[in-house]
């Protein structure tokens, strides 16, 4: 049986007792986003017996009270898990995600080895990833998460995308909105 959660922001939320009815109902466990971490690769919630694995998580997306930011702050080693994964690809220890509204929309390791490719670092890899998610090369109201600072390519390669902001490093710095000037 898969495991759902139903994600609320918490008491202090004013729909609480609709979320909290509405897990109820779905048979789900309930939780806020301090509960979530990856374990492992995989997202699971804080119990009373350690962590466990999660499959669906169910939240909505229509509205701000779970600001991705707050979301992927809480939720710091899903980063760190994509740098594991570039160094299980046996490539370099880097990684990067893009999110939108509280969504992650893409996640890539460094393939610069993998692909022989100079410019394959994982910010520029996540931001062309995204796109082609999206389906569109502008990608506003996105932040770009990264194990570390982007390099002057990356950073061109956010601020070209319309990227909204860029987060990096362990203790996930914020770096604000990239800096490549128009050329
Ligand atoms: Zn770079």
């Amino acid at each position: 049986m898969p495991v759902l959660a139903a994600l609320t922001q918490g008491i202090h939320n004013s729909a609480y007792f609709e979320h909290s009815f509405l897990a109820d109902q779905l048979g789900a466990e309930f939780v806020e986003c301090h509960d979530l971490r990856v374990v492992d690769g995989r997202i699971a919630m804080r119990t009373t017996r350690g962590y466990k694995t999660i499959d669906v998580i169910s939240r909505r997306v229509d509205d701000d009270f779970l600001d991705p930011l707050n979301f992927q702050l809480r939720c710091h080693g899903v980063v760190e898990r994509i740098r594991s994964l570039a160094v299980e690809q046996g490539d370099r220890g880097y990684g990067a995600a893009v999110v939108k509204d509280g969504l992650i929309v893409a996640a890539s390791p460094s393939r610069v080895v993998t692909r022989g490719d100079p410019t394959a670092h994982a910010d520029t890899e996540v931001v062309r990833d995204a796109a082609g998610v999206l389906g569109t090369s502008d990608l506003s109201c996105c932040i770009l998460y990264s194990t570390s600072r982007a390099c002057p390519v990356c950073e061109a390669a956010a601020y070209w995308g319309n990227i909204d902001s860029m987060i990096y490093g362990t203790g996930l710095s914020n770096a604000g909105a990239p800096q490549f000037r128009r050329c």
